[in-house]
């Protein structure tokens, strides 16, 4: 394989850190690669940095990976994918690019001087618990963001506008930001971004009610919280290129915050749950106007779907959860007896 570049060295350098939430791996990564460029901690745990004077946009990302336990892992690369080691499939639960690859991208925007609010948070994946803790305890905090920006989606080319199918970004905000990448792109090709309503709930989601545009930012990254999860290196080297040019000017904010939009075309769920009042009346959970908090549930029905067409994924997530299968088998024996387990 062709000599690494120094780009390509510090994500694999990055990507060896397991890192759940409070972990002392988490603060020697802290250590190395945030305190350094100068982030400090919030009163609610998050990793701040301004750059620029009076900044309207809030980038962000999360510090925890969700690895079932911390340490150091050695990882694949054959120029292009970046995975665990075939090795490192045994110890560790996944690759943990989410959100390693959000924060590799907002430390190269920070040497670039791109302006901004710096917010790298705290216990993202034990469910947003630095975001909401900041939108609870200093609302303030937000007075001057047009737009909070994460990088922590899947995929290749989401321009988030829905978070769990409630609106979160205007769709003229969205076509914005993909036309300022074409203009960074500056040779007349396209950058592939578009609106997407099927986001998942992330960070920026807890901040919808406060800033106008909350979005979420493809990085490259699949089959994340899985051993078989993946980060495309070029892709989120290209993201970079593109971003520390992009003149942040020509955004466009559109979504007023106190309006509460629900649904999407497609949706989260993607079955058309909330597409278009084809809700049922009489479960008040059917309803989007009865959800306060956007809990987990929505349809058990889709879950259950989704656990039967990936099984794998579904056990995975599991035993990254610390989950083992004998735990597993005490609740299926709670539920359905011993005998339920002889088939198994
Ligand atoms: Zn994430």
């Amino acid at each position: 394989m062709a000599k690494l570049s120094q780009d390509e060295k510090t994500i694999l350098a990055m990507f060896s850190y397991m890192r759940p939430s409070g972990t002392p791996t988490e603060t020697m990564f802290i250590e190395r690669f945030l305190t350094p460029l100068g982030f400090t901690r919030d009163p609610f745990q998050n990793l701040v940095l301004t750059v620029g004077d009076k900044p309207r946009i809030l980038w962000s990302s999360h510090v925890d990976t969700v690895h079932g336990k911390e340490g150091i892992q050695t990882l694949a690369y054959d120029g292009e994918m970046l995975t665990l080691s075939k090795g490192a499939k045994l110890n560790s639960s996944c690759l943990g690019a989410d959100d390693t690859a959000g924060i590799w991208l907002m430390t190269e925007m920070i040497k670039a001087n791109v302006p901004g609010v710096y917010v790298i948070h705290h216990a993202e994946e034990n469910g947003c618990v630095g975001s909401r803790d900041l939108a609870r305890g200093n609302p303030e905090f937000f007075a001057d963001i047009d737009a909070a920006i994460a990088f922590d989606r899947m995929g290749y080319d989401s321009v988030i506008t829905h978070q769990m199918g409630m609106r979160t970004a205007s769709d003229r905000f969205a076509l914005s930001f993909s036309m300022m990448l074409d203009d960074a792109l500056g040779d007349g090709s396209k950058s592939k971004y578009a609106a997407d309503d099927g986001g998942a709930y992330t960070d920026t989601n807890e901040y919808s009610h406060l800033v106008p545009e909350c979005t979420n930012i493809s990085v490259g990254y699949h089959s994340q919280h899985t051993r078989n999860e993946s980060q495309h290196v070029g892709h989120l080297i290209a993201l970079r290129n593109l971003l520390v040019k992009a003149d942040l000017s020509t955004l466009v904010i559109a979504r007023d915050p106190a309006q509460v939009e629900y649904a999407g075309s497609r949706g989260f769920y993607r079955g058309g749950f909330f597409g278009h009042g084809n809700w049922d009346h009489d479960d008040p959970w059917d309803n989007p106007k009865n959800y306060t908090a956007f809990p987990d549930r929505r349809s058990t029905g889709s879950m259950e779907d989704l656990v039967r067409a990936y099984p794998d994924v579904a056990a995975n997530i599991l035993a990254s959860y610390g989950m083992s299968r004998n735990t597993l088998m005490d609740e299926i024996a709670d539920m359905y007896g011993d005998a339920a387990l002889e088939a198994v």
